[in-house]
């Protein structure tokens, strides 16, 4: 018989859960993944929101499938459906991966490691450095957390007087209470105040943007209004992959800043999801090269 595919009797599945779920790249990311090592796994998204979550998880958990990612509107959500979490996930209260042995499930959130993890792969190393961030939302508050779990010596967060202000302070408030050991110190200032953010970028090595300033329907506008808030030196990441170039990559490259767009956190979070499943590495330079 000829062989009518890679599944057979032994493929297991990997999924993501989500409601809207058609733009997403993880599958194509990590089913070329798991073809190019030869695993014997297939990724699928299904269309889930916060409704049918507890169903869902109980229905998956019964299929004992190796584990799952988790995206909007599941993110935390999810929390109260697992078993045991990683401090990924505690101090960010919100899971993208989930991993399920021998039917424990524990989440993590790798979004922020991501993060980390690109800026290693550019040779950056955040111990005893300075970041400023702009944003609170759910990209930039697992940026503040693991780079404050990576090693830095302070961040100063900026965030917009909206519905994500609360969760600014709450950052600020893990970083500085629950993470003591980190020995990191954490600020909170309002956004609209520009000078204090002046301030904070010229004393920084790092400038990330964790916002959607940038993308659509934002797209061409930046978080910073005077490019002179930058300089050569400035390290200046952002979270915005679609455009490549957002604005502020633009403003980035224009004063000769290193510019770091948002496409390596996006692969990371992935890589590191399939390790979490796998026990193997992504091969990431290879998905890049085929998808992007
Ligand atoms: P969110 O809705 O959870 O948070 C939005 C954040 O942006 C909040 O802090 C909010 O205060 C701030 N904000 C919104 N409009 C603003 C404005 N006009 N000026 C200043 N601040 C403003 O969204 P999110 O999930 O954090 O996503 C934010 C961006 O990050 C999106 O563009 C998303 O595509 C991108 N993202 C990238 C990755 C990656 O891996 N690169 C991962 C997640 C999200």
């Amino acid at each position: 018989m000829k062989n009518a595919g890679r599944i057979d009797g032994r493929t297991q599945l990997i999924g993501l859960l989500a409601t809207p779920i058609g733009h997403s790249l993880s599958p194509a990311m990590h089913n070329l993944a798991f073809e190019k090592l030869g695993l014997n796994n297939v990724y699928m998204a299904f269309e889930v929101g916060n409704e049918q979550l507890e169903e869902v998880v109980r229905g998956l958990r019964a299929l004992n499938i190796r584990g799952y990612n988790v995206s909007m509107p599941n993110k935390t959500t999810i929390l109260q459906y697992l078993d045991e979490l990683d401090d990924s996930a505690r101090f960010t209260g919100a899971v993208n991966t989930v991993v399920n042995t021998n039917g424990k499930l524990k989440g993590y959130s790798t979004d922020g490691s991501g993060y980390v993890r690109n800026l290693r792969e550019h040779g950056i190393d955040l111990k005893g450095k300075k970041m400023t961030l702009v944003g609170s939302g759910g990209a930039a508050t697992p940026i503040a957390i693991e780079a404050a779990r990576a090693g830095l010596a302070e961040i100063s967060i900026f965030a917009r007087d909206d519905q994500f202000f609360a969760r600014a302070k709450e950052n600020v408030r893990i970083i500085n209470e629950d993470m003591k050991h980190a020995q990191v110190k954490a600020s909170i200032y309002p956004l609209e105040d520009q000078e204090q953010l002046r301030e904070e970028i010229r004393t920084s090595h790092i400038f990330a943007n964790g916002t959607g300033v940038g993308m659509k329907p934002l797209e061409g506008k930046s978080v910073i209004e005077d490019v002179s808030m930058l300089r050569s030196d400035l390290i200046v990441t952002d979270v915005v992959y679609s455009p490549a170039k957002s604005r502020l990559i633009e403003q980035a490259e224009s004063v000769g800043a290193t510019a770091i767009n948002g496409l390596g956190m996006m692969l990371w979070q992935g890589a590191l999801a399939f390790e979490l499943w796998t026990g193997q590495e992504m091969p990431v330079d290879f998905i890049k090269e085929q998808l992007f």
